[in-house]
């Protein structure tokens, strides 16, 4: 039996930061991921430098060696549309590839960690928690992404959910690809439905290219990527294929109906396991890195016993954010249905497009 204090379930953006913290403190833990890293994520790979911020890391070290694109305007617009350019002459955002992304992260946690295995058994005897009935911690830490074991052992019936539906793909790009591809590498384009209650997106990063689309309703998800991929593949030049090679995916925004319970006896959610993405945006790196350095607050705090009341501050903190959340959401309600209505003229108005998309939808300035 491999016995650690805390054992976090899941080597994504939350389990490495909130691991990271742990470990730092001379906590004995251990990860748990079911991939080997590098592992690919459904994601388009855009982060804010608030990402940098909150990680304590320094853009230009993550830069060497690795896909660091800086974006410095946008291309928005509707799906069939004319799009407007919005430009900033510095940079606002970045793009990174998970697979290094995420690699870089666990390595800079130096948690011990056990990768290629599933945590599938999940029990609990004599105060400890047994996963795979090789493991034993005395706290387990849910960072397994949507889908996480421990959100259903906290009770959430994960197919019951309010959730986006998305699907993305990456690929590298040949030469002949790159010279015939039309997106600018510091320019994503953002194309909305005409419903708004999604948008496609693509994003050029070096020699790589991201294609996806989200989606706040479940239904008809298919036909709006056919939709989107039949727009741009006429429109940008793209690599023939690319839009055959997506891969889906769901996830929690934060606020609205039903929230997931994050915390329990000697358990907690972190990441898109508490379901903590932006609803405006989608954005879920940095929600999901926050909530893991609030968690690994309230586990250092609670000194080793990690009953249910002393996790109670984390359950604090994330209803807080939610709350704030639904308020944000409720008093711009005005607004976002008139920008429904209205979707297709105001996209097309560069006041709008700068200051309501990009500045406070996407980039939350
Ligand atoms: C199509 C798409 C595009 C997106 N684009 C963006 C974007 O551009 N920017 C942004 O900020 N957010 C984006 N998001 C959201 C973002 O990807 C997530 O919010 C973020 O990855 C959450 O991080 P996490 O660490 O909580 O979970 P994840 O990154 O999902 O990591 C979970 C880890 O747990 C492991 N795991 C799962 N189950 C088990 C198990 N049973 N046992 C062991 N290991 C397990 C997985 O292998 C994985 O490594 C996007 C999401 C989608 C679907």
């Amino acid at each position: 039996m491999e016995t650690c204090e805390v054992l976090v379930v899941g080597g994504g953006p939350a389990g490495s930061t909130c691991a990271g913290s742990l470990v730092r403190a001379g906590l004995d833990v251990l990860l748990l991921d079911k991939e080997r890293f590098p592992r690919d994520k459904t994601c388009a790979g855009w982060i804010t430098p608030a990402v940098f911020k909150a990680l304590g890391l320094d853009a230009e070290e993550y830069r060497t060696g690795r896909v660091l694109q800086d974006i410095k305007s946008f291309r928005t617009g509707l799906i069939n549309s004319a799009a407007v350019v919005t430009t900033y002459g510095t940079t606002v955002s970045y793009g990174i590839r998970r697979c290094e992304f995420d690699l870089y992260l666990l390595e800079r946690s130096r948690v011990r960690r056990q990768l290629g295995e599933t945590a599938i058994n999940l029990e609990r005897k004599d105060g400890w928690w047994v996963v795979n009935r090789h493991i034993r911690a005395r706290l387990l830490v849910g960072a397994g992404g949507h889908f996480c074991p421990v959100a259903r052992l906290l009770g959430t019936d994960i197919g019951r959910e309010e959730v986006v539906v998305a699907q993305a793909a990456e690929c590298v790009m040949t030469q002949a690809e790159e010279q015939q591809c039309r997106v600018q590498p510091d320019t994503p384009a953002l194309y909305f439905c005409r419903d708004m209650k999604g948008y496609g997106w693509l994003f050029r990063k070096g020699s790589y290219l991201n294609i996806g689309l989200g989606r706040r309703d479940t239904r008809d998800l298919t036909l709006h990527v056919r939709d989107f991929c039949a727009f741009i593949e006429q429109q940008m030049g793209l690599p023939a294929g690319l839009t055959g090679r997506l891969k889906g995916h769901a996830y929690r925004l934060s606020g609205g109906e039903g929230r997931r319970s994050c915390i329990g006896d000697g358990a907690l959610l972190i990441g898109d396991a508490a379901g903590v993405a932006i609803p405006e945006s989608g954005e879920g790196i940095l929600p999901s890195i926050e909530s893991a350095l609030l968690a690994a607050e309230t586990i250092l705090a609670a000194n080793g016993d990690y009953r249910c009341d002393n996790l109670q501050p984390y359950a604090a903190r994330m209803n807080q954010r939610s709350d704030s959340v639904n308020s944000r959401i409720s008093s711009s309600q005005p607004f976002s249905e008139i920008s429904c209505y209205l979707g297709a003229r105001l996209l097309s108005n560069s006041w709008f497009t700068r200051h309501i998309v990009l500045d406070r939808w996407f980039l939350r300035r």
